[in-house]
């Protein structure tokens, strides 16, 4: 026992340090990461299930690291909120991602037959909403390019819920009442209350992955994820279901009257010049 003890010692002590020696070492690269162009934006598709069509994009950040290659924003994202830097990595994928809708809409790339914008979801983060970080100015941005506020989403999560300031509704009163359609994140994974749609003003859910992911092999999960789908429509809200990967959850979704798919079924998500290429290719 007393070995094990030694050797869960020596096995635990340097991973702890190592974590913590990286985080700090990826923070600081963070910070220079921006300046020297090694971030981007890509696009993954976001399929209306009805027609076929592609509809929408999720903007997603991306890190190519000079030394360690990619990085996942799952991995620096939360870095960048612990190290003040999330508010000035935001606006920047705000404004590309502002600047590729506005390149689609003046293609005359549509998300429908009868012409609607391709609109482009961009996440935003509770801590990019409590930093008393100026959210009008995204929306002033949008007017200064001159583009539709329709163009545009904000994917927002159930942590900023949790949150009871009175300023998040506000603030999320504020893009809706501009015409930026607001998508509620990862829903079925926190605190997820009924209570909260009743009370958010919200256009879109997005059922988070896992349920997705099991819902083929799991009755459960396939109840819940009907019953996500069915409940949101009663209230007016539609639905996209996320990491859609077979045809078989695919055809799932469709059947329980799912609104949207996004997954590696249609497309990872991809550069602005492939995004431009897939939408040329897509079978309309
Ligand atoms: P998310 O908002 O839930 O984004 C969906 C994630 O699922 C993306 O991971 C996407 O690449 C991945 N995904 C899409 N389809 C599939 C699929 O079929 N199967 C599987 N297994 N995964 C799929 P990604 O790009 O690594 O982003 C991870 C998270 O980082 C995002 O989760 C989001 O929370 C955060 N993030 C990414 N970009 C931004 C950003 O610009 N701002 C902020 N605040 N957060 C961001
Ligand atoms: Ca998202
Ligand atoms: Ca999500
Ligand atoms: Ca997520």
């Amino acid at each position: 026992a007393k070995a094990l003890g030694k050797n869960r010692f020596c096995y635990f002590v340097p991973s702890i340090q190592a974590i913590f020696a990286e985080r700090l070492q990826l923070g600081h690269d963070l910070r220079s990461a921006m300046a020297q162009g090694q971030l981007d934006v890509y696009y993954q598709p976001i399929v209306d299930l009805a027609t076929g069509h592609i509809v929408k994009a999720e903007a997603l950040v991306r890190w190519h690291h000079p030394r360690r290659g990619w990085i996942s924003p799952a991995q620096f994202i939360p870095i960048a909120e612990d190290i003040g830097l999330i508010n000035g990595i935001g606006d920047w994928v705000f404004r590309r991602a502002a600047g590729m809708a506005k390149r689609l809409w003046e293609s005359g790339c549509s998300g429908t037959p009868a012409g609607a914008p391709l609109q482009i979801s961009i996440n935003k983060s509770p801590r990019q909403f409590f930093t008393g970080h100026a959210h009008e100015t995204w929306i002033d941005h949008l007017q200064e390019i001159g583009l539709p506020a329709e163009c545009i989403a904000i994917e927002i999560t159930e942590g900023l819920l949790l949150d009871e300031r009175p300023d998040v509704t506000s603030k999320l009163q504020q893009f809706r009442r501009a015409g930026v359609q607001v998508s509620l994140d990862d829903f079925g994974t926190g605190y997820s209350a009924m209570a909260y749609l009743k009370r958010l003003d919200i256009d879109y859910l997005k059922i988070d992955q896992s349920f997705v992911r099991d819902m083929t092999s799991t009755p459960s999960d396939r109840a819940i994820t009907e019953a996500i789908i069915a409940m949101s429509h009663k209230l007016g809200l539609r639905v996209v279901a996320e990491g859609v990967e077979t045809r078989e959850q695919r055809d799932l979704l469709s059947a329980a009257g799912c609104d949207f798919g996004q997954g590696y079924w249609f497309s990872r998500a991809l550069p602005e010049d492939e995004f431009f290429k897939l939408l040329q290719r897509w079978p309309d």
